[in-house]
């Protein structure tokens, strides 16, 4: 591991700062925290903490000491000066004198003490940092500390590692209790760099920004060397399927099978390479995957272990499905085991947590992690990923071990977390996968943000190009390039939300184009055009989605924008209108085929959107047909106002939520008796 230290830049930190009034400690303390968060070797999602004890203004513009520490919440990586509130130090560094203080005791106390009320709560290590005396101070997670300190003899390695250069503090739950343990570690040899925390990770310490940082460099850099040494090859391979099915053939089954007892979906995200399929496809996967985490703080986003299920044959999905049906009842009783065991110690009681896993590992596939949205999602399998290199290094020089069993349960169980319960409410669509087609633009695009605005996880399906991938950048959702008239191009794509997300929830079907002719004389070709997108269209997407949705077995929605020529056919649009009205019955065809399956299908019939299919310069001349003035001739309907593509995407998020409704068709034109539903 190499400093990425640089006079030059950490200059222009302290420059660039100045102009908003923030002190060149705080600079610096910025520049070397995101130093240290962007690398994944160190620090992961949230995780370590940095800080400075600096001298700011009070209120009244007097110097005042203070200890400006990561807050929770923060991302080191992207950590800006608000991200590490400064709290007074002296008020602090008295409470060393307490032989015993809770965390909500604790973190009121920190409170109290910011400067700036509004700031984020404190890190729960801030006290670590407070009773230490030192300027700088640095934490990670280091993977390479970590595969050597996560062993059953990590004590004495890291000794014999780092000698008198580092202290050496047994396992404790982060908080007060560790905070005066470590300092008191500190004081006992005060010529120390940093500490090794057992089990968890490293601290060091400075003079300067740049001197504790490149300690951390140093002593991580040391580690890394020393897993280099007398490593054994791990792992052995267990026998696989000659041909393992794909993570797109699977996710879906799984994503099934873990909506169970009234279990709300999960949305997945999958990682496979070289190190994660040797790990997974270990023969001894089953002991090393389940030691636990290899830091504490983890368990809250992945659970202590992965749930591991058989390698699954591309020929034999069924026997997969039975596999880890079973292997997910095993994974939820021990999970039901394991809290029954440590609550009981209790008081008061906890409140038991969902028993399912956050990580699935996948023998011959890769991993996926899990979560209430894509971005939990990521951030198990970031971790999941992670958690693969250190104990991958960890068994190479010998046996991975943790912190038992009984504190990953305070962490994960932590009273500060359970006071977390309950108070966020989930968005109407949270967790639900959402695939729009025709989505880059007018009615799919404000469809799209509509869904977004519900909480949903949204792919935006079209044609290849800028116009896909600008929108999906603007409305940070996933783009998926999909041509509705090509199988080949339907297929991949369908695959790719499988993979992507875990599967699909709602489909809304709505690329489409306008032809015209007039019905005798017009080109075969035109019309077996139309048909391909405006009628076929929908029905590959439809196909596609149903064999997604029925791996899943728990329903879905699927959504068709039918458009006013399905009802009330306008002249010489006959090329658009007959695959439309055929789109119609399309949707009632797959409501009374999938209705027992709980798929529901709807469409709404929209007229007069300012869109690709009705551009201004066809509104100009149908307005200036009619004698109407644009705005006439848009608002030309019972409510005499004109309809937008956001009104459109507002009655396919009804239709969505509409849980018993299916085979209907929702109007939105601001009133048109011609085209009213008979
Ligand atoms: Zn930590």
């Amino acid at each position: 591991m190499k400093s990425h230290w640089s006079d030059e830049e950490a200059a222009r930190y302290v420059t660039r700062y100045a102009q908003q009034g923030v002190n060149a400690d705080i600079a610096l303390r910025v520049y070397t925290s995101r130093l240290l968060g962007r690398d994944p070797a160190l620090v992961l999602h949230g995780g370590g903490n940095t800080s400075v004890k600096t001298s700011v203004p009070d209120h009244l513009g007097r110097p005042t000491d203070v200890l400006c520490v990561k807050g929770s919440g923060w991302d080191m990586a992207e950590i800006e000066p608000a991200g590490h509130p400064a709290v007074r130090l002296a008020p602090i560094v008295e409470l060393r004198a307490l032989s015993k203080l809770s965390d909500e005791d604790m973190v009121n106390i920190q409170r109290c003490n910011l400067l700036d009320s509004a700031a984020p709560n404190p890190s729960v290590e801030t006290l670590l940092h407070a009773f230490l005396p030192h300027k700088f101070i640095d934490h990670t997670h280091s993977i390479g500390v970590l595969a050597v300190a996560d062993q059953p003899n990590g004590g004495d390695l890291c000794r014999a590692l780092y000698g008198k250069r580092m202290g050496y503090v047994p396992y404790i739950m982060p908080g007060f209790l560790l905070a005066k343990k470590a300092a008191e570690v500190y004081e006992a040899d005060p010529t120390v760099e940093g500490l090794i925390l057992e089990k968890h990770g490293i601290f060091t310490f400075g003079d300067d920004a740049k001197q504790a940082y490149e300690r951390m460099i140093t002593h991580v850099s040391t580690a890394e060397e020393r897993l280099q040494k007398a490593r054994k090859a791990v792992f052995t391979p267990a026998p696989l399927p000659k041909q393992s099915a794909s993570a797109a053939d699977i996710a879906p089954i799984l994503r099934g099978l873990l909506a169970r007892d009234g279990a709300k979906p999960m949305v997945f995200d999958f990682r496979t390479n070289a190190d994660v399929l040797n790990y997974v496809n270990g023969a001894d996967v089953a002991r090393y995957s389940q030691v636990g985490v290899v830091t504490p703080d983890h368990t809250i986003r992945t659970k202590n272990w992965p749930l591991v299920v058989p390698a699954p044959d591309a020929g034999d999905l069924a026997a997969f499905k039975a596999g880890a049906a079973k292997a997910i009842d095993l994974f939820v009783a021990k999970y039901h085991a394991y809290f029954a065991k440590y609550n009981k110690h209790q008081d008061p009681p906890k409140t038991e947590l969902d028993p399912l896993p956050r990580v699935i590992l996948v023998p011959g596939v890769g991993l996926f992690g899990l979560g209430a949205n894509k971005s939990a999602a990521k951030i198990a399998s970031d971790i999941a990923e992670s958690t693969v290199r250190t104990i991958t290094d960890a068994e190479a020089i010998g046996i991975f071990e943790c912190a038992p069993e009984t504190d990953l349960f305070d962490m994960e169980y932590w009273s500060l977390e359970q006071a977390k319960l309950g108070k966020a409410k989930e968005a109407k669509l949270a967790r639900r996968v959402v695939a729009v087609t025709g989505g880059a633009s007018g009615i799919g695009l404000a469809t799209a943000k509509a869904f977004k605005a519900e909480g949903a996880e949204v792919a935006i399906l079209d044609l290849p190009g800028e116009g896909l991938t600008s929108a999906a950048a603007k409305l940070k959702c996933a783009a998926i390039a999909c041509d509705v008239t090509d199988i080949a191009s339907v297929k991949a794509a369908f695959a790719k939300i499988a993979e992507s997300f875990g599967g699909i929830d709602i489909l809304v079907s709505n690329a489409g184009k306008a032809w015209q002719g007039k019905i005798g004389t017009v080109d075969e070709q035109v019309l077996r055009d139309s048909f391909e997108l405006n009628f076929y269209g929908h029905q590959r997407v439809s196909q596609a989605a149903v064999e997604i949705m029925g791996k899943q077995g728990f329903g879905g929605v699927l959504l068709y924008n039918v458009s006013k020529q399905a009802l009330n056919p306008g002249p010489n649009f006959g090329p658009y209108g007959l695959p439309k009205s055929a789109a119609l019955s399309l949707m009632r065809q797959y409501a009374l085929d999938y209705g027992a399956e709980g798929i529901r299908a709807n469409a709404v019939n929209a007229d007069r959107i300012r869109s690709g299919l009705l551009t201004d310069a066809m509104i100009a001349d149908r307005s200036k047909a009619r004698g109407l003035s644009q705005q006439e001739y848009m608002g030309g309907n019972l409510l005499a106002k004109e309809v937008s593509a956001d009104d459109v995407a507002q009655a396919f998020v009804s239709l969505a939520l509409a849980e018993k409704t299916t085979g209907a068709i929702l109007t939105v034109d601001g009133g048109n008796m011609a085209a009213a539903v008979r």
